[in-house]
């Protein structure tokens, strides 16, 4: 089909083409005297998307599923309990990851469209007076239901139960585009990867751990090789790193995080606002409603819930195949039910005028009862009564 593809996914997102021109590197030696100008410059400016001054920034030749891992077995010891509120599909898989990884896994579930119930969290860390509990797992953004949790409130809740649990956040659909601020909110460990607000492809875990987290990390008897952090601080710590790294995304991320902070990213967390807000008036316009709870909107990605005789899945397969946008699915306990939009990175007013567009008149194919335009024209209206 003629014109591109467009990815309204909530991740891989779209690359920007100064990114994707910046990753078209001739591999070289990443022994030379040279990569140090290159890996530490990266390790400092993640720093500062992460708000951190005090803790320290690692880059992992993976994914956001090993950062979790890295979370785990560097700074817990083995069948360490820790504490997660169940609401969405990466919640679960964090969690799931922690049982299979022999941690005693408390699960509380909540309703998939709400986020961390701050008070029920602040009693349960109340009751844990022998502090049992050595963290607690909180995803910032649950990318499968658009759901955002507030993490400022986690902290807080910790604080008012004076419980020393580590707090590990998972802010892979969230970091560089929600706002996120490690050392303010307490955070030990946050993980992150390239392929949603970095603007790069999949292949780099950006993770952050606090002095308090790095501590127990030296005691940590959790056995682990790959992902063991002592081997990244030794060798970070004269430019290099323990592994050969991914030279193209090192390259790309230095490209990303430079569009980045030219556009600042107080005005990165406010476009990002603006534009999941049109998303969400065209939601409104079509008579449709989202999975997320009020109070709990994600600015990175929307899901829709579609009326019960409908099957998300066709939207997604009509708009993929007659209009080649690209859709996100229903995950999970969700599938069917929902579809998502993506409204994460490289994004702007005409980007998701474009989704909107696309998914109207999929939903119109697949005989959803609602105007052409409805979801268009509120979201024109609202994105130009706040253009800048
Ligand atoms: N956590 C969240 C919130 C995610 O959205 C994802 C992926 O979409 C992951 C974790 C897993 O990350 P990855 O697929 O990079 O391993």
């Amino acid at each position: 089909m003629a014109g591109r593809n467009h990815l309204y996914i909530p991740g891989p997102t779209n690359v920007p083409n100064e990114v994707l021109n910046a990753m078209h590197v001739p591999m070289e030696d990443h022994r030379s005297p040279i990569f140090p100008k290159l890996l530490t410059p990266l390790l400092e400016d993640l720093k500062k998307v992460f708000n951190t001054t005090t803790g320290q920034a690692f880059i992992f030749p993976a994914t956001g599923t090993a950062g979790w891992e890295v979370a785990f077995t560097n700074v817990l010891n083995p069948g360490d309990k820790v504490l997660v509120y169940r609401f969405g599909q990466f919640a679960h898989l964090w969690a799931e990851m922690g049982k299979r990884l022999g941690f005693d896994v408390e699960i509380h579930q909540e309703d998939w469209g709400k986020g961390i119930p701050l008070d029920k969290l602040e009693a349960r860390l109340k009751e844990d007076t022998s502090h049992e509990i050595k963290a607690v797992l909180a995803t910032q953004n649950e990318t499968s239901t658009g759901v955002t949790s507030d993490i400022a409130g986690v902290r807080k809740a910790l604080d008012a139960a004076n419980h020393p649990a580590f707090l590990f956040v998972d802010g892979v659909s969230s970091v560089g585009s929600i706002e996120f601020r490690m050392d303010d909110w307490g955070v030990d460990a946050i993980i992150s990867g390239s392929q949603k607000g970095f603007m790069l492809p999949a292949g780099g875990a950006f993770l952050g751990f606090s002095a308090k987290a790095l501590k127990a990390v030296e005691t940590s008897t959790y056995p682990r090789c790959f992902l063991d952090l002592k081997d990244q601080i030794t060798t970070n710590a004269t430019g290099y790193t323990p592994y050969t790294p991914n030279l193209p995304i090192l390259y790309g991320l230095r490209k990303s995080l430079d569009l980045m902070f030219a556009e600042g990213l107080d005005n990165i967390y406010a476009r990002h606002a603006r534009l999941g807000e049109g998303v969400r008036r065209a939601v409104a316009a079509w008579g449709l409603t989202t999975c997320a709870q009020e109070g709990f909107h994600s600015n990175t990605v929307t899901a829709v819930v579609v009326p019960a005789d409908k099957d998300a899945r066709e939207v997604i397969s009509t708009a993929f195949n007659r209009y080649n946008i690209s859709l996100g699915g229903g995950l999970s306990e969700v599938m069917g039910k929902v579809f998502r939009i993506g409204h994460m990175g490289d994004m702007n007013d005409v980007s998701m005028l474009g989704a909107i567009a696309g998914t109207e008149m999929a939903m119109l194919d697949c005989g959803f009862d609602i105007k052409a335009g409805s979801g268009v024209g509120a979201a024109i209206e609202y994105y130009r009564a706040t253009a800048k």
